[in-house]
């Protein structure tokens, strides 16, 4: 997707971006002229390479810094990463996640209690650092990733929706704490995206509901959008453009989904 370099000398951290929506995030960002934190798990030298490339293909500076989504401090310490390279941060994108699929009766509390820290608390913990710097620079954009999860529930994704509802809870309050400083806080909410995070899901989904793969995309995953169609990366970095930019001031506290019409239903 071509873009303008409306974000020159800004500064944008994106958790989990070594992957799917997140990457495509940092590249979205980068291609606009951000200089970009990645953060995500991964091998080290795919991920150095992905730097790079990042790097040399869009004329910004990239660093990656290797916080677990699951410990506290090393997102605060990720966060004054962010700003000490950069002088400033101006995005945050919460955008770390990981998903399973299983009855509620079978589901494990490990899973419970990383799907709740991953893809929720961590999000809170790095807005809570990231707050007092742009509250500071009279500006901010904050986006987190929800998903239509975070509004409807599906079955046996006790945690994930638990988690993505909380997301959407943490979006209004962060939006209504910085209006008045500058700093806007918004939430995407996608339907399904074809990235690793679902295509791993297939399996276990037709395990539990007891259908063949292909009956899962059209029935589950497709089964209620207008379109019959996965969201694409260029759907939702079009909207993240958006949020991030000065057009996108006024636009707060809200969960926007990208979803095909599943929820018009
Ligand atoms: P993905 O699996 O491709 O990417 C997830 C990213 O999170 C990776 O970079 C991974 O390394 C990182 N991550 C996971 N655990 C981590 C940890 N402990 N610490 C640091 N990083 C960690 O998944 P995706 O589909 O691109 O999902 C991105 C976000 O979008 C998630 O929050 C997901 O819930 C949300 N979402 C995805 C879809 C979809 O259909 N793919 C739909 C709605 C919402």
């Amino acid at each position: 997707m071509s873009a303008s370099r409306s974000l020159d000398g800004q500064t944008a951290l994106i958790t989990g971006s070594t992957s799917g929506i997140g990457l495509q995030f940092a590249k979205g960002l980068a291609e606009s002229g951000a200089n970009i934190v990645l953060n995500g798990l991964g091998d080290e030298a795919e991920i150095e390479k992905t730097r790079a490339e990042l790097a040399s293909e869009c004329g910004v500076e990239v660093r990656y810094h290797p916080a677990n989504m699951l410990e506290p401090d090393e997102i605060a310490y990720m966060v004054a990463f962010a700003k000490s390279e950069f002088g400033r941060l101006d995005i945050l994108v919460c955008n770390a996640g990981i998903q399973h699929v299983e009855k509620i009766e079978d589901f494990p509390k490990e899973k419970w209690d990383a799907i709740i820290a991953i893809n929720l608390s961590s999000a809170f913990h790095a807005i809570k650092h990231a707050m007092p710097v742009m509250k500071a620079q009279g500006r901010g954009r904050i986006v987190n990733l929800a998903s239509v999860h975070g509004l409807i529930s599906s079955p046996f994704k006790s945690a994930y929706v638990a988690a993505k509802h909380g997301m959407v809870g943490l979006t209004k309050t962060v939006a209504q704490e910085g209006g008045e400083f500058g700093v806007t806080c918004n939430a995407i909410c996608p339907g399904y995206v074809k990235t690793p995070l679902v295509e791993a899901q297939i399996p276990d989904q037709a395990k539990s509901r007891g259908i063949s793969e292909e009956e899962v995309v059209e029935k589950v995953f497709l089964a209620d959008t207008f379109t019959k169609k996965f969201t694409d990366y260029d759907q939702l970095v079009g909207l993240l453009r958006y949020l991030v930019s000065d057009a996108g001031a006024s636009t707060t506290g809200v969960a926007i989904p990208v979803d095909g019409g599943w929820l018009t239903h």
